[in-house]
């Protein structure tokens, strides 16, 4: 996912790749720091990925659009469950020998520099980045999970333990020990 700035023309462009995850995912991966491995998701289908350069003299625009399906570990029941994937993040990117002209009023400065030699946008890092923070609030396989049973570890979406009854059960004779006080 490379793109070659210097011979574009100012102006707006747009790109568009299919990637597979074994193309921008290594073995090694390395996990953000403010996640656990369990929540990193786990990917197996295409990536869709949409960049728009916007290139004027001083500045390249990046705004990039990424859409594919992540495996995640639902919190309750820890079956394995897949979900969407819509993301985007953007940056702006200033070649070296430009970046002495000063900047207008309410320009954002936190920009990437380019290589004078070689300026191209490889966008397969910060895809990377963006898919491993597409974390959902809730990891959770379905909204109504009614998760294991803290009892006997029973997954209860697909079958009931006996545990509940049991319980009811102690609270029944419970009810009944307070009524005979
Ligand atoms: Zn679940
Ligand atoms: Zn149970």
């Amino acid at each position: 996912m490379k793109i070659q700035v210097e011979t574009l023309s100012n102006g707006i462009h747009e790109y568009k790749f299919v990637v597979l995850p074994e193309e921008i995912f290594s073995d090694d991966l390395t996990v953000p720091a403010d996640l656990s491995i369990q929540e990193v998701p786990d990917f197996q289908h295409p990536i869709y990925v949409a960049a728009t350069i916007e290139k004027n003299t001083r500045h390249v625009y990046l705004k990039v659009s990424i859409h594919t399906i992540g495996k995640f570990q639902c919190d309750r029941c820890v079956e394995y469950f897949e979900n969407e994937i819509d993301n985007s993040y953007e940056a702006v990117y200033r070649y070296q020998s430009r970046v002495p002209f000063p900047l207008q009023t309410g320009e954002n400065d936190d920009f990437i520099i380019l290589d004078e030699n070689n300026p191209i946008i490889d966008l397969s890092e910060d895809v990377r980045q963006t898919l491993l923070l597409s974390v959902p609030m809730k990891l959770l396989c379905k909204e109504s999970c009614a998760g294991l049973c803290s009892h006997c570890g029973t997954n209860l979406n697909e079958q009931p333990c006996d545990c509940i009854s049991e319980i009811d059960e102690r609270w029944n004779s419970l009810v009944s020990l307070k009524r005979n006080n």
